[in-house]
């Protein structure tokens, strides 16, 4: 676990301050920049990782720039002990969790067909991308309910959307586990719809990491921009939806 001092740099459309927020796979790639964009506006970021070593050396990139606290600690999100460890950090050195940022996602089977996809392939990845979300939810729920404020957003994609389930083959176990969260994200938000809980789905578009290529059209920081809006939105802000370019699409 890593905690570092970072100057508090007010953005532009933040309705937050110090708010206490978690990334999951923020070790790299969109959840690393998600983790900084928020730690940059002034939150206090738990950095999850399943790689301690990696974590502490994406908190300390992330707090060699300003003020406010963020700490790594190992997360595997499939692994409920884990999950346990961070839920106590949380209560014990920030008091709370305002917003969970289900963003650790694994893509095995691009390039395959549902008839002939491995099975192993779609039990590990809902695994991850569902489960392993869902848990978080589970875990963090309650205490948001109990004050009355949260915000989940569930890193989704566009590959999930039924749009392009009917209409292309791009990884099938990939495709359904982000369809599956996306429902989840739909019946979470009515069940809390009454608590200022807002969860919300996002495809952050194609962007430069490991999972999504060197050819991809956007940089991290652009990939982080709507994960963020969502993760900071006003009381007021839309709840049960799936956005990309901070627009509502269709799921
Ligand atoms: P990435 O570069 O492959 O990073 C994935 C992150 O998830 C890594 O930090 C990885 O940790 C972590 N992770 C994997 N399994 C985990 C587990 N069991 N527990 C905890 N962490 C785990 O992917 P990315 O491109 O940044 O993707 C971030 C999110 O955006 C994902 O939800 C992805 O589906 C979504 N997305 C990405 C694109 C794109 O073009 N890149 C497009 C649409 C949606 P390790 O370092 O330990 O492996």
């Amino acid at each position: 676990m890593d905690e570092h001092p970072l100057p508090v740099l007010k953005e532009p459309g933040s309705s937050l301050s110090s708010k206490v927020a978690l990334v999951t796979g923020a070790n790299r790639g969109i959840g690393f920049e998600i983790a900084n964009k928020l730690a940059r506006l002034g939150n206090h970021v738990i950095v999850g990782s399943r790689d301690l070593r990696s974590g502490l050396d994406a908190a300390r990139r992330i707090s060699s720039k300003g003020f406010v606290r963020v700490k790594a600690v190992e997360l595997d999100v499939t692994d409920e002990k884990t999950v346990e460890t961070v839920k106590s950090v949380a209560e014990s050195d920030f008091g709370r969790l305002d917003i969970l940022v289900n963003n650790a996602a694994i893509l095995l089977d691009e390039g395959g067909f549902p008839s002939t996809t491995s099975l192993d392939c779609v039990r590990s990845t809902l695994e991850v991308n569902l489960i392993g979300a869902w848990r978080l939810c589970q875990v963090f729920v309650p205490g948001m309910k109990a004050r009355r404020y949260g915000r989940i957003v569930n890193v989704s994609s566009k590959a999930g959307s039924f749009e392009d389930l009917t209409g292309s083959n791009y990884a099938p176990g990939y495709s359904v586990s982000k369809a599956a969260l996306n429902a989840l994200t739909a019946t979470l938000a009515y069940e809390l719809r009454e608590y200022n809980i807002l969860v919300n789905a996002v495809c952050p578009g194609w962007v430069r990491t490991r999972m999504g290529g060197t050819g991809a059209s956007k940089s991290t920081a652009e990939g982080a921009d709507t994960p963020v809006w969502l993760a900071t939105l006003p009381d007021n802000g839309p709840t049960g939806g799936f956005f990309r370019d901070r627009h509502r699409i269709s799921w």
